[in-house]
């Protein structure tokens, strides 16, 4: 029996990668989640992911009503659910004044944080549903939510303080998760930590009464994908080569592509609560590994308060 994986964000960069990597397996039929149609069809095409392999359905993250809707439709299909990746993000560190999702809160928090964590709630029933063997929930971490890593050590550092800002209902003028003044990069720092929280919070309640296996990953600096379209054009052109000759972390599209669809199918990765990294030095045939997270990562009140208040921000609660 072929699984089904759905994908969010595979327009570009990692997602496109996993689901070309997932996809010529022949073992996995790709959902497509992304929120522009045709582009996600060209990337599918130029990247050669075979026809019949794979199917887009239209998510945009940013908004709620969006993402319930993308539940109905995948449900439409009749497929089951093997598989959910939570890989789509978007990053604008030039911006000043905070963009807003359609419900109202900042646009990269909505989108990395409270659309996947929307998601994830939605879809754990489909997931509970699976035949497979071991279903799987991957969501997509980063170096970055780690102050303890050198790559996590660059100001602005991401802190969630006490959650002031989601307790005060995280509309405007509240655009930081803190309630503190709004920071574009540590606005996604942030939610990167929501990810690594929510995938910890999802194994505590959901791994041992549904055998779900619920992980995360830091692929390495995948320095050349769209992620840093917004950033000035100078850093655009020199951070891969940064990477790739000072720091040694560069890492390809397509090997963290591969990373992945490893974390969603290959038999190794079946420990749930998981954080698994490749290292900040890439070394050839370099083995993967179970990474410590961050310490506000590991705050299991953190996750905790987290959960509920995200709850209430989608209106689950
Ligand atoms: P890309 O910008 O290449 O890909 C991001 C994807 O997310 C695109 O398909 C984009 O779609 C999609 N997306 C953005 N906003 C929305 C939305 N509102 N609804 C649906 N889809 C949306 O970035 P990467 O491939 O680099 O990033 C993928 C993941 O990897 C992210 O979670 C990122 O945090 C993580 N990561 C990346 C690292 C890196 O060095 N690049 C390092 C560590 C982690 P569209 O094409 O329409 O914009």
């Amino acid at each position: 029996r072929q699984s089904t994986v759905v994908i969010t964000g595979t327009s570009s960069g990692v997602g496109l990668q996993a689901a070309k990597a997932l996809a010529q397996t022949g073992q996995w039929q790709v959902v497509m989640a992304c929120r522009n149609l045709s582009k996600a069809e060209e990337a599918a095409q130029s990247v050669g992911i075979r026809q019949g392999s794979y199917t887009i359905i239209h998510l945009d993250l940013a908004s709620l009503d969006s993402v319930r809707q993308f539940v109905k439709d995948f449900r439409a299909t009749g497929r089951s659910l093997d598989a959910l990746v939570c890989n789509a993000a978007i990053y604008m560190p030039l911006i000043k004044e905070p963009l807003w999702s359609p419900d109202g809160y900042e646009l990269s928090v909505a989108t990395n944080h409270l659309g996947h964590f929307l998601l994830c709630n939605l879809m754990l029933e489909d997931l509970k549903k699976s035949s497979a063997s071991e279903p799987r929930l991957v969501i997509l971490g980063t170096v970055t939510h780690n102050p303890n890593e050198l790559g996590g050590k660059i100001p602005p550092r991401p802190d969630l303080g006490d959650l002031k800002g989601f307790e005060a209902g995280f509309k405007a003028p509240y655009s930081m998760i803190d309630g503190k003044k709004f920071e574009p990069v540590k606005a996604y720092k942030d939610s990167k930590v929501c990810n690594v929280l929510t995938m910890r919070e999802l194994h505590r309640r959901y791994h041992e009464s549904t055998g779900i296996t619920f992980s995360s990953l830091y692929p390495g600096c995948v320095a050349t994908t769209a992620l840093f379209r917004d950033h000035y054009p100078l850093f655009q052109k020199l951070f891969p080569i940064f990477q790739k000759y000072i720091t040694g972390g560069f890492v390809s599209e397509e090997e963290a592509g591969k990373r992945v669809a490893e974390v969603v199918a290959d038999p190794a990765y079946n420990q749930s609560g998981m954080y698994w990294s490749w290292g900040n030095r890439q070394k050839k045939n370099g083995k993967s590994f179970v990474q410590k997270v961050s310490n506000e990562a590991s705050d299991e009140d953190k996750a905790e308060r987290l959960w509920e208040l995200s709850a209430k921000l989608v209106g689950l609660a």
